[in-house]
């Protein structure tokens, strides 16, 4: 379903990765690490095709990022969510009303999507917290608020760019918790982070695989996490 096929990408000359090749199953669940500047949200960003490789492909659902319109992009969002590193909503709105924006940008009724959208908050433990502007939640609460938004489209996978980065383990356990029960549910969970506590706790409870970026590649994280 996410097919990463011989890629190179480069920022003015500086490369960032050459010739990675990867293959995400459906349902599958994975960890990439790497310290701070190693690629990161780079290669989240490749995957979403908010950046194009320069040179090989990548997949998404069988399209070819690099040939997507615009509707097919549209298309393909609604099938994969993305949890941003810096987790930006509209200031002037709700948080309720930013989670459900995903739904309006897409043509649904968000009215018909009501009780969807309660059952989304209260999951994320915000349901008290729906009329809150995002200035006035704290950073554990906005990153739960960024899950929500990036799930509520009920997407098949899910690209999570180092979501636990500003909360604390509390809270980083629960987050991992709600992207645990996702991967129950079917859902393919792509998660970026340097926090290998993390990486520990979710492999003591799924199939996790992890991936390492160093030297230009992605490798296979061995057994020293
Ligand atoms: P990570 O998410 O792992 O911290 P990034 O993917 O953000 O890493 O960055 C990887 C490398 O690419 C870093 O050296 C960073 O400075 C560089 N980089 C990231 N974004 C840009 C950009 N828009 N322009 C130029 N260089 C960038
Ligand atoms: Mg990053």
């Amino acid at each position: 379903m996410l097919e990463i096929s011989k890629v190179s990408y480069s920022y003015g000359g500086n490369s960032v990765f050459s010739d990675v090749s990867l293959n995400v199953a459906p349902g599958s669940f994975y960890f990439l690490t790497g310290p701070s500047g190693s690629g990161k949200t780079t290669f989240i960003n490749l995957c979403a095709g908010a950046l194009i490789p320069e040179i090989g492909s990548i997949n998404v659902f069988g399209k070819d990022t690099q040939t997507m319109t615009s509707y097919d992009l549209s298309k393909m969002r609604q099938r994969l969510g993305i949890v941003h590193q810096n987790c930006e909503f509209l200031d002037h709105l709700s948080i309720e009303e930013n989670i459900a924006l995903p739904l309006s940008v897409a043509g649904l009724d968000s009215i018909k999507e009501r009780a969807n959208i309660f059952e989304l908050m209260k999951w994320v433990g915000l349901h008290s917290k729906s009329k809150f502007k995002p200035e006035e939640l704290s950073g554990g609460e906005r990153q739960r608020a960024a899950l929500a938004r990036a799930v509520i489209m009920s997407p098949e996978i899910i690209l999570a760019d180092e979501p636990t980065g500003n909360v604390d383990w509390e809270m980083s356990q629960r987050l991992l918790t709600l992207l645990l029960e996702l991967n129950k549910m079917g859902k393919t969970i792509f998660i970026s982070t340097h926090d290998l506590s993390l990486v520990r706790l979710a492999k003591s409870k799924v199939k996790a695989r992890t991936l390492r970026i160093s030297n230009l590649k992605l490798s296979q994280a061995g057994a020293d996490l």
